[in-house]
């Protein structure tokens, strides 16, 4: 006798995404995992009294997404926080900063007084003053009409720009450098740069019950985008406790690894942590550090001078050295080991520190961003067999008169080289940099990319926001692909993206499932 289905999902194109890419039309899911893959009639056999059935009208089934490079908590942040990303301009800004301080206060208790949390920070994240008609960055006196009583701060998109209310400098700025707090006649304005955000950082580092609030609103975000899994970036924050904790409740509806900076890796040898320990949903991943810095603020490294400033060359945030001590160490400890390297310079040099590794490919190494490859860099990539984890939402920058072209000139369509990088051999992971968190947008941008030497197919593209991603987490006899004995994550999508190829970001997200539970429905009813 065969048991029942405690899911069946019927009525769908489904694309197993392995190697023979087949389309079947219903999934059964028994205890979390896959029990059959295959036409309607055969996957009813496994129907039940108690199994549910979901139709899911002709949509397209796909196995979940796994974003390769997220930071949960920035995302969670413009979700419980004023989101800044949306203003148009300074006074629209400054309302919605607005608009979050009055939510606060009004969480005062019935006898009127003030709770914690209506006398704490209001938090604006993302503004862009560039995307402004009115080009400047938010000031002190600005902030000053948002609260004249409460600290209020808000970020610029980088997080490398912060603006502050006149209260939050008299906490703040006598930590700060004085050369990043920019004045006018010897008086702050309220704008602080670079080290100077530092202690603004710190001041709002949140405790576990706000971590907590963020990785809830992050994880939902992250559902109803057909996320199933992360790959999550973790410095000193309160992030891995609440994954553990609401792990042990049973409240994660997302699977993450926790890829942790390196500053923790003593620690996490003492403590006796390694790659792939964990459960069937947190686990620990890789060792992860710097070694260049970006193309906006020209510190990526690079061969050639920038085409925009013909002195620099770029900076080291991580010096090959210290890299490869870093690597060493976190290699022979038995982890794997991932490195942020945009330029051509760093990519060659995080790719001769993993060289010097027993097996580097075995290890799965990685690099994340992989933006300048030189071909040489490339093939070495294939060879080694480290994985390429990138972010092909970044191609955003690769048109005509966008960033790549200003910093890099023609150089623009020589960055983000996926099929090159997939002929080599290299494993090829996708994920967000939540820059925002949504595949559907990478996808597109991969399959629509401005160069020819950027472009990936639909198949190619998906598969590197599923299997690859799985690879890169070691997750690839587990997750990536719909097959029998697989854990069940999926995601339904309202339209086929072979269908329209064009407009993959407009796509919808029709139901998002964990371990064979539904955690997004949003279905037009
Ligand atoms: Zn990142």
């Amino acid at each position: 006798m065969t048991l029942a289905a405690d899911l069946l999902l019927t009525n769908a194109e489904v694309h197993t995404l392995d190697d023979s890419d087949e389309t079947h039309e219903a999934v059964a899911v028994r205890d979390g995992r896959i029990v059959r893959v295959g036409p309607e009639y055969e996957v009813r056999f496994l129907e039940g009294v108690g199994t549910e059935v979901v139709d899911l009208d002709g949509r397209v089934l796909l196995p979940g997404f796994i974003d390769a490079h997220t930071h949960l908590t920035a995302t969670g942040r413009y979700l419980v926080h004023a989101d800044l990303s949306k203003a148009d301009s300074p006074d629209d800004a400054l309302d919605r900063l607005r608009a979050r301080a009055d939510e606060t206060n009004s969480t005062g208790d019935e006898t009127g007084n003030a709770t914690e949390e209506a006398g704490a920070w209001v938090l604006g994240f993302g503004y862009d003053e560039s995307m402004w008609d009115e080009s400047r960055y938010l000031t002190r006196e600005d902030l000053d009409s948002v609260s004249d009583s409460r600290p209020v701060v808000a970020f610029r998109e980088d997080m490398h720009v912060a603006s502050l209310n006149g209260v939050a400098l008299d906490r703040l700025v006598d930590e700060m450098p004085a050369e990043d707090v920019h004045r006018e006649d010897g008086d702050p304005t309220g704008v602080v740069v670079e080290e100077a955000v530092d202690p603004v950082y710190e001041a709002i580092e949140p405790d576990a019950e706000q971590a907590e609030k963020l990785v809830r609103a992050a994880q939902q975000y992250a559902n109803e985008r057909g996320v199933t899994g992360i790959h999550d970036m973790v410095r000193k924050s309160r992030a891995p406790e609440v994954y553990r904790t609401l792990d042990m409740a049973g409240d994660l509806s997302i699977r993450v690894r926790i890829n942790y900076w390196a500053d923790h890796l003593d620690a996490l040898v003492e403590t006796g942590e390694r790659t792939n320990y964990g459960s069937e949903f947190v686990r620990t991943g890789a060792i992860k550090s710097y070694t260049d810095g970006s193309f906006g603020g020209r510190t990526a490294k690079l061969s050639e001078p920038y085409a925009d400033d013909e002195d620099e060359t770029g900076q080291w945030v991580v010096d090959p050295d210290e890299l490869g001590d870093i690597v060493s160490r976190a290699d022979e400890a038995g982890f794997q080991v991932t490195a942020h390297a945009i330029g051509d310079e760093a990519i060659e040099a995080v790719l001769d520190a993993y060289e010097d590794c027993e097996s580097p490919g075995e290890s799965r190494h990685r690099v994340e961003h992989v933006e300048l490859a030189s071909d040489e860099a490339i093939e070495r990539f294939g060879e080694l067999g480290v994985v390429a984890s990138v972010q092909p939402n970044f191609l955003k920058w690769a048109g005509e008169d966008g960033l790549y072209d200003s910093r890099l000139g023609d150089r623009r369509t020589e960055t983000n080289q996926y099929p090159a990088l997939l002929d080599a051999g290299a494993p090829l992971a996708f994920g967000s940099d939540c820059m925002p968190l949504d595949p559907l947008l990478g996808i597109h941008h991969a399959v629509n990319a401005p160069d020819e030497s950027q472009q990936v197919g639909v198949t190619a593209a998906l598969r590197a926001y599923t299997l690859g991603a799985a690879y890169a987490g070691f997750d690839e006899e587990r997750l990536g692909t719909i097959e029998v004995g697989k854990r069940a994550d999926f995601v339904a999508l309202d339209r086929s993206p072979w269908d329209h190829e064009e407009s993959i970001s407009d796509i919808g997200v029709a139901l998002t499932v964990v371990d064979g539970d539904v955690v997004y429905d949003g279905r037009k009813k």
